[in-house]
């Protein structure tokens, strides 16, 4: 790593946010690290295919998190492959603490951790995590090879994965509460479309059951309208509900929206000011690869702003 005293950016994650902010940062010179504490990509590296990048009309989503990140390296932006354990905001600068302690001090911090997948919170689904439960069709799918699955959700992750997984398994059902889905019209289309997928409407899962081995075996069902209850024999079940915002870095004084997402201006600037939040982290209408880029695009212009506003002042 580069070394100075006062860095004038950390970038936390390495999301098609993070990384693109890493790219505007490098060509605006600032000296910058990016941390992150798993692979480069972020979620973006368990999709099969993305089909909504300009100018690609169909890429898989481990190849383009790679394409991105060598995109990045290209600029030898450095890079730390650690958790950061808190963020604490100061007058002269702000601090990344790593979870070994180590300290780093910069101008501006830009927060791109994402989200996790939402859980069911019903019996075995932390029992059969990796026994036949998954938040991954790309990662688990190859498993339910010619076998039965549940997925659970209507959004566009339930539908695209759903598509995918039909090439695997035998029979995909889709448990969605409701009786429409979520999804855009081109991924509704392609479930309702495909032969061996099938919609459970107005259900939603109450257990997760075992049968025979220790794996998964069956669910139970409960019918949102009647109320009637049911099991259904399934090898595993993939729940795609929503994603929850991963913040537990954001310092106090950062204002939350009701469901955990980081409140900001148009420059992607949190009521700390030099601090940023992007990506699926951030209060927005729409979570996609595009508008993580664009909000990591426009956090890394502000913070350059921020920093020579700073350093001007400062000579
Ligand atoms: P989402 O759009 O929030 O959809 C979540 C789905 O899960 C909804 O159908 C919801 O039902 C259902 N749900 C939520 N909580 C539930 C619970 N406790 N029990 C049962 N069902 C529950 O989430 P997502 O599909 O993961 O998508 C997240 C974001 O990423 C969206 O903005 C989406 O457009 C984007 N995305 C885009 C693409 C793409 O462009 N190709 C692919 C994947 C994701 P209700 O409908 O009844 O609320």
């Amino acid at each position: 790593m580069a070394k100075a005293d006062i860095l004038d950016l950390v970038i936390i994650g390495s999301g098609p946010g993070g990384l693109t902010a890493g790219i505007y940062a490098a060509r605006a010179t600032l000296n910058t690290v990016i941390a992150e504490k798993g692979i480069a990509g972020g979620q973006v590296t368990t999709s099969d295919e993305v089909e909504n990048w300009p100018g690609t009309q169909r890429i898989n989503g481990s190849e383009l998190a790679l394409n991105m990140a060598q995109h990045v390296q290209a600029y030898e932006v450095d890079t730390i492959s650690r958790e950061v354990a808190e963020i604490i905001p100061g007058e002269d600068c702000h601090r990344a603490r790593f979870d070994n302690d180590e300290i780093l001090e910069t101008h501006t911090v830009i927060l791109g951790t994402g989200g996790s997948p939402r859980k069911l919170d019903i019996p075995g689904e932390e029992e059969f995590y990796g026994k036949g439960v998954s938040y991954c069709a790309v990662c688990d799918g190859f498993f339910f090879r010619g076998k039965t699955v549940v997925v659970v959700g209507g959004g566009d992750s339930a539908c695209e994965e759903a598509a995918y997984l039909a090439k695997l398994a035998d029979k995909v059902y889709i448990a969605h509460r409701r009786d429409q889905l979520r999804a855009t019209r081109l991924l509704q289309k392609r479930v309702l479309e495909t032969e061996n997928i099938e919609i459970l409407w107005n259900t939603v899962l109450t257990a997760i059951e075992v049968k025979g081995d220790d794996g998964v075996g069956a669910v139970a069902l409960q019918d949102t309208v009647t109320g009637d209850t049911r099991s259904l024999d399934t090898d595993g079940v993939f729940v795609f509900i929503g994603f929850v915002p991963n913040n537990s870095v954001v310092p106090t004084g950062v204002e939350l929206s009701e469901e955990g997402y980081v409140v900001t201006d148009e420059k992607c600037e949190t009521a700390i000011p030099g601090i940023y939040a992007i990506g699926d982290l951030r209060y927005k209408f729409a979570r996609q690869i595009i508008t993580a880029a664009a909000d990591g695009c426009t956090a890394a212009l502000a913070a350059s702003h921020f920093v020579e506003h700073k350093k001007d002042q400062q000579s």
